[in-house]
């Protein structure tokens, strides 16, 4: 396993979640992206590189996640890698479907790009194809074995509902066979496409489902030499809370400008900060970082605000449990 670094879900990380277009070739069942809120351009490379200045010199140095929508159809992608690179982040990843558009793999080197992430919503084709769409799980192997082939490392991310849950048990194998060297669990939240069906999906699987099966799971996979990351979701009563937008730096760009600090907040324009002509700016009160300073007996805000099905409450109104960051994650290596 290489010691390559990519997105850190911990304290006192920075990350940079750079959507370099809205624009995909897949229809995703849970995309939480709202091109209504995020703009529908792509951003040109001009662009791309001055916002990429804006936030070169942090401190810490931040790693820079491409993504989209689908973020090898920009047709500058490369050159934005290439970009980047003499800009010293820390860490240089690119987000993709798997179908790797505009030969990206020829035109950046594993010295340029830390990690390829792949999305795979199933173990097998007929669970991720109807969450993904058809043809996407052969697409996305045949991708990951492509980039590994051609020396890049790669990691995998799995969004769990209740329509893949019992397919995690297939995936360690899977991730062995894929030579994926990490794997990242999130939780299909309600936000995108399914906050806006009202959530009536019923996708979310429930605490119980969640903690019987995830955290055993991460340390079957872990065994096998890959790092893996979920978050915690459901904190016990002497655990701390702690809210990214306090204790880490992570920014999420828009093709619009727009940029958040919390993932939650991504449907509504209470973002916290704006590129505008190419300086950032903070946005008039009342936006989402008003909301990190709360303190409430629920945990995370907007996991109170959006998802309150989220939270049981005892006799006498106290919450059960407290709702975790979902950027501040669980993180198992083997020893
Ligand atoms: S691949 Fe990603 S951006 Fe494209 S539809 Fe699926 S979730 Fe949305
Ligand atoms: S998910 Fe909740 S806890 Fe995390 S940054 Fe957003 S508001 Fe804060």
């Amino acid at each position: 396993m290489s010691d390559r670094r990519t997105v850190a879900f911990s304290k006192n990380s920075a990350n940079l979640f750079f959507h370099i277009l809205t624009e995909c070739n897949l229809n995703c069942r849970h995309c939480y992206i709202n091109p209504e809120q995020h703009g529908k351009t792509r951003v040109p490379l001009k662009t791309i590189k001055s916002w990429l200045d804006v936030f070169s010199d942090g401190d810490p140095a931040p790693n820079l996640i491409f993504l989209g929508g689908e973020p090898t159809l920009h047709p500058d992608l490369a050159e934005a890698v290439q970009h980047a690179r003499s800009k010293g982040f820390s860490s240089i990843t690119i987000d993709t479907n798997g179908f790797l558009f505009h030969d990206i793999l020829n035109k950046v080197g594993p010295e340029e790009v830390d990690f390829f992430s792949f999305s795979l919503d199933g173990a097998t084709r007929k669970t991720n194809d109807a969450i993904r769409g058809q043809g996407s799980y052969d697409t996305c192997i045949k991708g990951i074995k492509k980039t590994v082939s051609a020396g890049f490392a790669t990691s995998l991310i799995y969004t769990v509902s209740r329509a893949n849950l019992a397919e995690l048990r297939l995936m360690p194998a899977l991730l062995s066979d894929l030579e994926i060297e990490r794997f990242f669990i999130q939780v299909i939240g309600l936000r995108g496409k399914a906050s806006r069906s009202g959530g009536k999906d019923a996708l979310q699987v429930s605490r119980s489902e969640w903690l019987q099966t995830i955290p055993p799971l991460a340390k079957k996979i872990a065994a096998r030499d890959i790092i893996v990351s979920y978050p915690k979701v459901y904190l016990q009563p002497e655990e701390t809370f702690e809210c990214a937008g306090r204790v880490a730096q992570n920014y999420f760009i828009f093709p619009n400008g727009r940029v958040y600090q919390c993932p939650l907040c991504e449907d509504l324009p209470i973002h916290s900060l704006q590129l505008k002509d190419n300086q950032l700016i903070p946005t008039a009160k009342l936006n989402e970082s008003d909301l990190f300073e709360l303190n409430i007996p629920e945990g995370c805000v907007m996991n109170k605000l959006i998802q309150p099905d989220n939270i049981s409450y005892a006799i006498g109104g106290i919450p059960e449990y407290k709702i975790g960051c979902c950027l501040l994650k669980e993180e198992i290596q083997a020893k």
